[in-house]
């Protein structure tokens, strides 16, 4: 980065820790041209990004409506609770990963595919159905002859 002294690029990192119980770093640096120091810190960006919908609009991202949709696919199967909200956690995470301050909600759905594939096939048939509104039976068909050929993970 520049220094914000005189805004050259040439800059030394004297020193490095790791801080805030090691989920920030603390860099030392040091100006090569005016040799003045400053402090810079870097953590993971950790946002919750907002969904670009399919017209473009966008909404924030509801962790409510995304449990309600996984709580519809799965009813009557057997998933315990705790597994439904290791799904969340991992799909808001994976979310959050990109670094992005909005995303498709297209990666949301498909990220919810791959999390129920695990869970539950039929509660992954299921959700795909609604999401992939299959235009027909043979593409329907299509999805589950996939589903078959995958290994269990
Ligand atoms: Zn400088």
């Amino acid at each position: 980065m520049h220094c914000p002294f005189c805004s050259t690029d040439e800059t030394k990192v004297i020193d490095s820790r790791l801080v805030a119980e090691g989920e920030q770093v603390r860099r030392r640096r040091q100006c090569t041209v005016c040799n003045e120091r400053f402090t810079t810190y870097e953590m993971a960006e950790l946002l919750m990004p907002a969904l670009i919908k399919q017209d473009g609009t966008r909404e924030p991202f509801n962790e409510e409506k995304l449990r309600a949709g996984l709580t519809r696919s799965l009813e009557k199967r057997p998933v315990s609770l705790d597994k439904i909200e290791a799904a969340i956690a991992h799909i808001k995470r994976k979310l959050q990963a990109t670094g992005e301050r909005e995303v498709k909600s297209l990666l949301v759905g498909e990220t919810v595919m791959e999390q129920l594939r695990l869970l539950d096939e039929v509660a992954y048939v299921r959700f795909a159905s609604v999401y992939r509104s299959f235009q027909d039976l043979d593409e329907f068909r299509a999805e589950i002859d996939k589903l078959e050929r995958q290994p269990d993970i």
